[in-house]
């Protein structure tokens, strides 16, 4: 394993269904249900102090899917691309269809 390369790896458990989520280094929401936390202003900067939950609103897939989130405690909107082990037919079934 290498020690110069370091990324912020954090496991967390959902709050939302439970499952409990290894995490990469990129990890902002459950690969199950797809409910993120309001910890980042910006993507990754674990800025945001609110911290509630992210609700999945919907989804676009251009050549990859991303995830349209509202916060539940500060209704702030925020998007993130899908992870590679993210639940496929949760992703489909928020599906937006529009261009
Ligand atoms: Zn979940
Ligand atoms: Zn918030």
């Amino acid at each position: 394993m290498s020690t110069n390369f370091q990324k912020c790896v954090e496991d967390f458990t959902c709050e939302k269904c439970g499952t409990a989520v290894k995490g990469n280094g990129y990890t902002d929401h459950c690969p199950n249900c797809l409910t993120g936390k309001h910890v980042d202003n910006k993507p990754g900067d674990r800025a945001a102090d609110c911290g509630a939950l992210m609700t999945p609103t919907h989804t676009e897939y251009a050549s990859d899917f991303t995830i349209h989130y509202k916060c539940t405690g500060c209704g702030k909107k925020s998007h993130v691309k899908a992870a590679p082990n993210d639940n496929e037919e949760k992703l489909f079934s928020l599906l937006s269809v529009k261009k």
